[in-house]
This record gives C-alpha cells, structure tokens and sequence, in this order.
C-alpha cells in the first residue's frame, strides 16, 4: 500500500511516473534493456539527455545564454563548485544565512574564498529572510549567494533580492518547479533532485553562459561548468538511471500543464494547510507569514509528548515522515509537487482527530 509521505528528502515522486519507470525497467524503449544498464554513450541515452535539458529548459522557461547541467554529488558538492568555478575574480562572496543549508554554503564557501555573512535570520531561529538591499553587499563580491527555500525551517524568499548588479545564485533544491522563478534575475540555480523532481544523485545547475569561463585552475575537473557544458554533462559516467527518472518527471510535469498550473495546486495545497494550523488553536506555526514556504509546513503541538505520539500515531495512518528536523523539533509536513491534494487532506483530518483526542 502506497502511504502519504511527507519526507523532506528524497520525496514522494507522482505514482504515473514510477509506473512507467516500472514499465521501463526490463527494456527500455526496445532497446532490449533498462536504462540502468545502458552505456551513457548509447543513442538511447543520449536521447534521454537532451530531453531533460530540454523539458528544464521548455519548464524553467530558461534563457538560451544559460546552460543546464546534469551531474552527481548533490546540492552540497555546489557549495564548493560555485566559489571554485565562479568566485574567482575578485575571491570575495556574500551569503545570506537563512537556514542550516545556507550556512553549510557559507562555510564551504570560506575554504575557498573571503566568504562574508551579509545578512542572517539567525536570531530568530530562522523565521524569516532578511531585508535585502544592494548597500549591504560588497560592490566587488563576485556572486551573493542566497537558499531559496529553507527545507529546515520552512521559509521562502517570495522575489529575487536586488543585489545591485553582483550575479545572484541560488540553492533551489527544495522548490525547484514548484512555483514559476524568472531565472534572467539569477547567474546560477542548483538544485538537488530528490526533494522535488527525481531521484537522489542527480543534481541540476543552471548556469549563465558568460560565467562559466574562469574557472579555478586548481578546481578538480568534476566540479569545473566549463568542462561539463563541453561534454554535455558525459564528461565521466553520469547518474543515468536518476538522470532520466527526472525527464520522466519533468514529461509527466508538462502533460499536467507545467510550472503555472503546478503552482496553483501547490498554493492550495499550502493555504489549506497553514489555515488549518492558524485557527487550530492547537498547532502551531511560527514562521514569519510573509515568507511561509508552500514546500516545508514545520508546526509544533502543545507539547513535546504529544509531537512523538503525533508523528507515531500518524505514521500508523499511511502519513509518514512527519517528524520536524532535529534544529527545529515539532513536526515538518513537506508537500512537495508530487503530495497529491488528498494527501493534505488526510493529514487535516487526522490533526483535528488528534488534537480532539489529545486535548490539554
Ligand atoms: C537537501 C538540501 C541540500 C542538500 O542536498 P544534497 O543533495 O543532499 O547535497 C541543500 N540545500 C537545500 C536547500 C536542501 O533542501
């Protein structure tokens, strides 16, 4: 039986698509065998390649000065491409600490660079994005970094901030096509897929063109944007199999009438969620309502018995992984594109059965 799984990451993935992965597996497309088995210089492959970059492409709505890449070592290993491939000129960055992500860039960022810490939300555990304005960052910072929805702490920025000029890149790996982004006001977009559009392995980076030519010397050949736009992403072997379950999504993503239509359901699915816990007068959340995420919904209950009774009792009802992060406690509900509506629903329902049941 298939359960409601509200797991920050990897995530629930649309069930159409693993039917037809399934349906794949013994041979892929005639080929005589499954996409796990195919040499990644197969015309097969080759095909399945493109069509990500494609769809990414067609979905992002991304400008044709960019280049979409496909490669391994999750949205952590950017936080030590970015400084190594872009943040060479003048070998300064600014980051915005909005989360426990955020600040794992900016400490990676600080082995490489002179990293500094422009704005943080930290003294209000994270409850909020700062305000931003172009004085506050450095005029000969080479890139601002900024994660652009707090899987943790369940915040989102709701616009790109102005940085003046100086190249923007964000961490998108837990809202990546959830909702429409005009990716022109960005240098660079990464994106881990297994919180929103695949399997773990594969992660995307989205990178404009003219950014991608002054690469460390010293930067190991993996992590260098130049090296992978020459090869396509086929520099080494890539993450096939996760490569081509994400085009599976991104297909499944276009037929259901792409990024707009995703995001409304999403909204509805957020509105619903965070209006139930307002009026609860039980649940509680405190991020600050100007920057909820539609992605991470982290409440607490009264007390700390009845969270770990609640994510006990819930997980015995088919609504799994509901349990908060360690820095944040409580519970985390993340509805990630795959969360059918009817998955919030349950969960609704069983709030307000627990809450009744469970009364202080
Ligand atoms: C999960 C997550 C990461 C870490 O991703 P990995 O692919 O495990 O390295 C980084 N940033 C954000 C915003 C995340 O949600």
């Amino acid at each position: 039986m298939r359960v409601y799984n509200f797991s920050a990451g990897p995530g629930m993935l649309p069930l159409e698509v693993l039917e037809r992965v399934k349906r794949d597996i013994p041979d892929y497309e005639n080929s005589g065998m499954s996409v796990m088995e195919m040499s990644h210089r197969s015309k097969p492959y080759e095909k399945i390649n493109d069509t990500a970059e494609a769809l990414m492409r067609e979905l992002m709505n991304v400008p044709s000065d960019y280049d979409i890449l496909f490669v391994q070592g999750g949205a952590t290993n950017q936080f030590s491409a970015v400084p190594l491939n872009i943040g060479t000129v003048n070998k300064k960055a600014d980051y915005v600490i909005t989360g426990n992500f955020a600040k794992n860039a900016y400490k990676e960022g600080a082995v490489q660079l002179d990293a500094k810490a422009a704005a943080s939300s930290e003294d209000k555990n994270f409850t909020y994005i700062p305000e931003l304005s172009p004085d506050m960052f450095r005029r000969d910072a080479d890139y601002v970094h900024i994660c652009y929805n707090n899987t943790i702490f369940g915040t989102c920025y709701d616009n790109a901030p102005d940085t003046g000029g100086i190249p923007l890149v964000a961490d998108m790996s837990s809202m990546i096509l959830s909702r429409t982004v005009d990716v022109s006001k960005f240098a660079l977009i990464y994106a881990g897929a297994q919180k929103n559009i695949g399997p773990a392995g594969v992660t995307v980076v989205i990178v404009r063109h003219d950014l991608t030519d002054r690469a460390d010397p010293k930067c190991p050949v993996m992590l260098r944007y130049d090296n992978q736009v020459k090869n396509k992403s086929l520099y080494n072997t890539p993450p096939c199999f996760s490569t081509y379950v994400v085009a599976e999504v991104l297909k499944y993503l276009k037929e259901c009438g792409g990024v707009a239509k995703i995001q409304k359901i999403n909204e509805k699915k957020a509105a619903k969620l965070y209006d139930y816990i307002d009026g609860s007068d039980y649940y509680v959340n405190s991020v600050d309502k100007r920057f909820r995420s539609i992605m991470n919904v982290p409440f607490i209950s009264p007390n700390k018995d009845l969270d770990a009774a609640f994510v006990a009792q819930a997980a015995e009802n088919g609504l799994v992984s509901l349990k908060g992060h360690r820095l944040v406690g409580g519970m985390r509900a993340s509805i990630y594109n795959a969360m059918p509506p009817e998955g919030v629903d349950a969960l609704i329902g069983f709030m307000e059965k627990f809450k009744k049941q469970n009364k202080v």
